[in-house]
C-alpha cells in the first residue's frame, strides 16, 4: 500500500495488486490512530467475499465473488467494537458485461489498483449491538 497524500484528516492510498482491502485500510488507520472515519473508493479487484444482511433471520448470507470485476465503488466507516477498530464498508462491483453486483464488504483482493479517500473525523465512533435487528449500530451521543 502507497500513501498517495496526507494531511491532518485527509489520506489517499494505493492499494496494490494482490493486497486485501480490508486489511491494508484497517493497518493504516491502526497505525494513524484514527478512531473515526469516512471512506470512499474505487479500483478493480479479483476476488471478493460479500454478504447480505437477513434482517428476519439476523444473519448474513456469504457469497464470494471469485472474478475479475472493476471496484465501482466503496463506501464505508471506521468505528470501534469492543476496543478493536472495525471498517464496515458497502461496494458496487461491475462485471464485463456492465451489469453490478454488491453488498456489505468482507474482505476483497485488489487485481489493478485500489483508491482510497479516508476523511478522519474529530470522533471516536463506536458500535453496540442492537437487539432489535441483531447488528453491531454506531452509537449516538
Ligand atoms: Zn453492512
Amino acid at each position: 500500500m502507497h500513501v498517495v497524500y496526507e494531511s491532518d484528516s485527509q489520506f489517499v492510498l494505493r492499494i496494490i495488486r494482490g493486497e486485501e482491502l480490508v486489511e491494508e485500510v484497517l493497518s493504516f488507520c491502526n497505525e494513524k490512530r484514527i478512531d473515526a472515519a469516512w471512506i470512499s473508493g474505487l479500483g478493480a479487484c479479483d476476488k471478493t467475499e460479500l454478504s447480505y444482511y437477513d434482517l428476519e433471520k439476523k444473519e448474513y448470507l456469504k457469497k464470494v465473488i471469485d472474478e475479475e470485476c472493476e471496484l465501482l465503488n466503496l463506501t464505508g466507516n471506521i468505528a470501534f467494537v469492543d476496543g478493536e477498530r472495525m471498517m464496515h464498508a458497502h461496494v458496487t462491483l461491475g462485471r464485463p458485461d456492465y451489469s453490478t453486483i454488491g453488498g456489505h464488504l468482507h474482505s476483497m483482493q485488489i487485481s489493478a489498483t485500489g483508491e482510497v479517500h479516508i476523511t478522519k473525523l474529530d470522533a471516536k465512533f463506536e458500535r453496540k449491538l442492537d437487539e432489535e435487528t441483531g447488528l453491531m449500530l454506531l452509537k449516538g451521543e
